[in-house]
């Protein structure tokens, strides 16, 4: 039996080391092992990072606590272990908050007192209230429903819950066991084109050589890239190893998955923010025990305690998304590849338009490149016109010029779909006051409010503040004086129904729909039940609607300006996605782009398709102010709820820059959005040469500093927002 021995247990929290304690004797531990220690005054829940020393001799140091408990769940791998430590470093945050991420769901760790709910016996209450009736409604399915999550379906305190227990109408059940996962089913795919049989071998070659590679598949949209990786998965899946397929929450579509399902005989393991409490357990133990072979998920699925994951796919890696901005900021992305090095297992990053970064890893050999350079089967790419808005002007109030209706009435003609994309949600972006120029403003945030006309709302999309549209504007008084203006797809939409009456129109807009509503609309749509579709975003990306042939871009000039380095290469990206959206089946497709910058290299590069020459000029761009990927960046935000107060807190951080060769430091300056929340905001942004240690830097530089009262001090390593 081992005698007691001290642990060192990392617990999710912001510490910046493991803590120590007893392991009893007689109990078991080994690094990675879930325990429950002693905390304050509360238990909490830890992993083992290592073991070993001996306790120290009574009467030196504090006493240490003993490890109460342990759980009877797989260990936490060493790689996972140090993953853990790597996304640590080198995002500057404490491994605990890290280690959070891995333990969102405790219910999974088997605690026996966890997997118990509440049946309906059937026996009516004595007394009813609303309430209880809601609840019983739900509880009628006669499945065993966990406590929390029938209060939660019915709207309902745990109160509610346990006087129905003691009324008799609900009884104390085991939860039934988790469904098991179905195993794949592992065939070649016949059928393959050349061009896309060459990438799948290459990519076959990789997961066979067991060892971190990364390779870029780089092919146009709708060329096939889901099937090619699909087959990386399938030699992964023949090796015995897990795979992870990390795709943009927003892409995560049912489509996608039935594709999955069908291509390997049983649906893959899903992990994103809309599951279920009950599955998101389940998943988290197929995965730890390895039952789960296909994980599906949004970044987060980053942090599952794999058993033995073997390959993973980055799908649509150029997208921002997989930057996580609230909490601990990480890049999904680059701690995937991170994650293939540590694991020694390969990374595939998919992509139409691949980030300039991985395409700088491709130039300097770090990566391997696979290509596929034409749709398949019959379909072609869309051709792109630009319609210079310069030259065509716009009835007032309204939004698509001439040219592009004369598009639409052709695609309506034909029977064919069109697709409307302007990236603004709402129905006007600015409310003004016509009398005396007032702009309508957030109470919290340096922001304008956003008209919402289907809530009859002003809503800001900073921090969701909403309030009633104002009959009298708020700062002259003045009636029926303020008018929006500008564009949002509620305004847009308007405008469709006016100009085609008959046209069965789809709105699309994540405020508008979510969940089952949204992916009816999307079956909807690729059914052919509506004939124009209005969207933001939400429709640019994954999608596959066999009937749309026409896409037509309301605004594409939004995103361009601002601070940040890459606005050209996100519209560029953002552009193709949405064109690609046309013409993917045999109907050849069509994208016409509304711009007021006709020449800007960009909409030229849409328009040609001359995507290399656009990359080479962002390239060089890049390179001669030292941007990434050629130079490093990290950004703090200094925010506080009192100006003063913030504003001179950063001054004092800026006398404690250090002296480094090969980096400096702009600001501090007011952020772009100076107030959020009630928070007031200034930056730091550091600029560094690629070798430059810049995780080093700062900790060099916020040692010995603390941020007091409101005061708080954000890191974020390779920024992606400059707001
Ligand atoms: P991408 O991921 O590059 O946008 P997809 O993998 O979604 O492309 O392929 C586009 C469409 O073409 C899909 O409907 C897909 O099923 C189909 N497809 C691609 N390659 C093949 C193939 N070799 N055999 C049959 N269908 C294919
Ligand atoms: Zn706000």
């Amino acid at each position: 039996m081992p005698a007691q021995q001290v642990v060192d247990v990392l617990l999710p929290l912001a510490l910046p080391g493991p803590y120590s304690y007893l392991a009893p004797e007689g109990l078991d531990v080994a690094p990675g092992d879930y325990v429950r220690v002693p905390l304050g005054p509360r238990d909490t829940i830890g992993v083992v990072w290592s073991v070993g020393r001996p306790p120290r001799p009574e009467g030196e140091g504090p006493k240490l606590r003993p490890v109460r408990e342990k759980y009877d769940a797989p260990r936490l791998k060493e790689v996972q272990r140090r993953f853990i430590e790597w996304v640590a470093s080198y995002n500057l945050v404490p491994p605990g908050l890290v280690l959070r991420m891995c333990l969102r769901v405790p219910a999974a760790l088997g605690d026996p007192r966890m997997r118990m709910g509440y049946r309906y016996t059937g026996a009516e209450p004595e007394r009813m209230t609303p309430q209880r009736a809601r609840v019983l409604d739900i509880a009628a399915d006669g499945l065993v429903w966990r406590a929390s999550e029938l209060a939660e379906a019915a709207g309902v305190t745990s109160a509610v819950i346990k006087g129905l227990v003691d009324a008799g109408a609900l009884v104390k059940e085991h939860l039934p066991a988790d469904r098991p996962f179905q195993q794949p089913r592992i065939q070649p795919h016949i059928g393959l084109s050349r061009e896309q049989a060459a990438a799948a071998q290459a990519l076959r070659a990789a997961v066979a050589e067991r060892a971190f590679s990364v390779t870029l598949l780089d092919g146009v949209t709708g060329s096939g890239k889901t099937e090619v990786y699909c087959e990386a998965i399938a030699a992964a899946l023949a090796a015995d190893r897990q795979v992870l397929v990390l795709l943009p929450e927003i892409a995560l579509t049912a489509g996608f998955i039935r594709r999955l399902e069908e291509r390997f005989g049983t649906p893959p393991a899903e992990w994103h923010s809309a599951l279920k409490s009950t599955e998101r357990e389940r998943v988290w133990r197929g995965v730890a025990d390895g039952s789960a072979k296909i994980i599906l998920g949004a970044r987060s699925a980053l942090f599952l305690p794999f058993d033995r994951l073997g390959l993973i796919v980055v799908d649509e890696e150029h997208e921002a998304a997989f930057k996580q901005e609230e909490g601990v900021t990480y890049h999904a992305r680059d701690m995937a590849v991170a994650y293939g090095s540590l694991g020694r297992f390969p990374v595939i990053l998919s992509s139409a338009t691949p980030s300039l970064e991985s395409l700088v890893n491709v130039d300097r050999g770090r990566y391997r490149h696979a290509t596929l350079s034409a749709r398949h089967g019959a379909a072609r790419l869309p051709t792109i016109d630009l319609i210079d808005m310069r030259t065509t002007p716009l009835e007032r109030g309204r939004w698509m010029s001439e040219p592009l209706v004369a598009e639409v009435v052709k695609a309506l003609n034909e029977g064919e779909q069109a697709l409307l994309f302007l990236n603004r949600r709402g129905y006007a972006p600015l409310t003004l006051c016509r009398a005396c120029g007032h702009r309508v403003q957030c109470p919290n945030c340096e922001a304008w409010l956003v008209e919402h006309r289907f809530r009859r709302q002003l809503i800001c999309h900073h921090c969701g503040f909403a309030a009633p549209v104002p009959h009298v504007c708020p700062s002259c008084n003045a009636e029926n004086t303020l008018v929006p203006c500008g564009p949002g797809i509620e305004r847009l939409a308007e405008e469709v129904v006016d100009r085609f009456p008959d046209a069965r129109t789809a709105i699309l807009s994540s405020d508008l729909l979510r969940g089952a509503g949204l992916r009816q609309v999307f079956r909807d749509i690729a059914d052919r039940r509506y004939d124009i579709v209005i969207g933001t975003q939400l429709v640019a990306k994954g999608h596959h609607f066999p009937g749309l042939t026409l896409v037509g871009v309301i605004d594409a000039d939004l995103v361009l300006g601002g601070a940040d380095p890459r606005a050209a290469e996100r519209t560029y990206q953002l552009l193709s996605q949405v064109a690609g959206r046309a013409g993917r089946e045999s109907l050849p497709g069509r994208a016409f782009i509304q711009t007021y910058m006709p020449d800007h290299p960009l909409m030229c590069a849409l328009a040609s398709g001359d995507r290399a020459s656009f990359l080479e000029q962002e390239k060089k761009q890049r390179e001669q102010a030292g941007m990434p990927p050629y130079g490093r960046l990290a950004a703090l935000i200094i925010s506080g709820r009192d100006q003063l107060e913030t504003e001179r807190f950063a001054r004092e951080l800026s006398l404690h820059i250090p002296e480094a060769k090969g980096g400096r430091v702009f600001g501090p300056s007011p952020a772009p959005i100076a107030l959020v929340r009630g928070r007031y905001r200034y930056r730091f942004l550091v600029q560094a040469e690629r070798d430059f240690n810049i995780q080093g830097f700062i900790a060099a530089w916020l040692s010995g500093i603390q941020a007091r009262g409101s005061l708080r001090i954000d890191i974020d390593i390779d920024p992606y927002s400059f707001l």
